[in-house]
């Protein structure tokens, strides 16, 4: 069984949504970046193509590419999960961990979880939430990381 690791971080800026897991989170500031900037889904989409071994987002998705800017995160994870299935494979479980000193997130991860199963077409999604106890940059509320595993079974 292929397993993928994923890790991503954003900074958070003023002026910018806060989207998480495909859900807009109200807060005071958001993640920047080309696309919608949610490190969630990026973590994710980099653990389903390194379990895939079919790259990464950011040779998928430039983010020199116009077409890019401001795209659902969402979108582009639709996009993977058809590579993914095209490959003969499809996805057996994910696992993540959201790093974040704020906003408190625990109230939008069945949300998030749903958005995501119903992306794929799947139902084992894990997300979890956690701080880095005032340490480092997310720490400081500079940005927000996140971590993600994938495991892949042979669908034919
Ligand atoms: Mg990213």
């Amino acid at each position: 069984m292929p397993v993928g690791v994923g890790y991503d971080v954003h900074r958070l800026v003023k002026g910018r949504p806060l989207v998480l897991g495909g859900v807009e989170i109200p807060f005071p500031r958001g993640l920047q970046g080309h696309s919608d900037a949610d490190v969630l889904i990026h973590a994710i989409m980099d653990a389903l193509l390194g379990a895939a071994a079919l790259g990464d987002i950011g040779q998928l998705f430039p983010d020199s590419d116009p077409h890019y800017q401001g795209a659902s995160s969402l979108g582009l994870l639709q996009q993977v999960g058809q590579m993914i299935d095209s490959h003969g494979w499809r996805v057996d479980n994910i696992d993540a961990t959201v790093v974040a000193e704020e906003p408190r997130l625990a109230s939008y991860i069945p949300q998030m979880k749903a958005k995501i199963a119903q992306t794929l077409g799947m139902s084992r999604v894990g997300i979890k939430a956690t701080t880095s106890e005032g340490l480092g940059f997310v720490g400081r509320g500079e940005g927000i990381a996140a971590l993600a595993v994938a495991s892949l079974e042979r669908s034919k």
